[in-house]
């Protein structure tokens, strides 16, 4: 089932950390992960964080692959995640589901190795480069209630702020 997006300054959800999973392989989960995808991939995003779908929960779903069009899936699903390795660096575009029609350059690792459970529970390692590192930095943020607009100076962040503000107030931004 497709779950509505919520919109970066619409709900708190996105700025505050999500709470930890401690529950494995429940219906519930399952169901989370599942509509996570299905958003994601309706919404044309290479990855999406629990947060974003208005759950305060430490999950995240990722598919580098979906950029691609009739690209086979890579379906990734981060529960608790830690990045535990980052080396390198890329500089590169970067947009949000949550701040639709604004992409900016980001610094990030170049790679980055995360550790993480599955929906049973499961811990496993994934080490990613270029996008992949970029996709799950991005969506382990989100996890702590951090936004790409974190990583811009903070004069480009005030004026997309504001950019924002004016549309919310237009009723642009639903
Ligand atoms: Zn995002």
């Amino acid at each position: 089932m497709f779950r509505p997006v919520v919109r970066y300054l619409n709900d708190p959800v996105l700025e505050k950390p999500a709470e930890a999973v401690t529950e494995f392989g429940t219906a519930e989960l399952r169901q989370l992960v599942d509509d996570m995808f299905e958003t994601m991939y309706e919404s044309h995003g290479v990855g999406l964080a629990a947060p974003q779908v208005a759950i305060s929960k430490r999950v995240a779903v990722i598919d580098v692959a979906g950029a691609e069009e009739d690209a086979k899936p890579e379906k990734i699903v981060l529960v608790n995640p830690k990045v535990i390795a980052k080396t390198g660096k890329q500089t590169g575009e970067e947009g949000c589901l949550s701040i639709p029609g604004f992409r900016e350059p980001v610094t990030r690792a170049k790679v980055a190795t995360v550790r993480a459970q599955d929906v049973e529970g499961q811990w496993f390692e994934v080490t990613g480069e270029d996008l992949l590192a970029r996709a799950m930095l991005h969506e382990i943020d989100h996890l702590d209630g951090i936004l790409f607009l974190n990583h811009l100076s903070a004069l480009k962040r005030d004026l997309i702020k504001r950019k924002i503000r004016k549309m919310q107030k237009a009723g642009e931004w639903e």
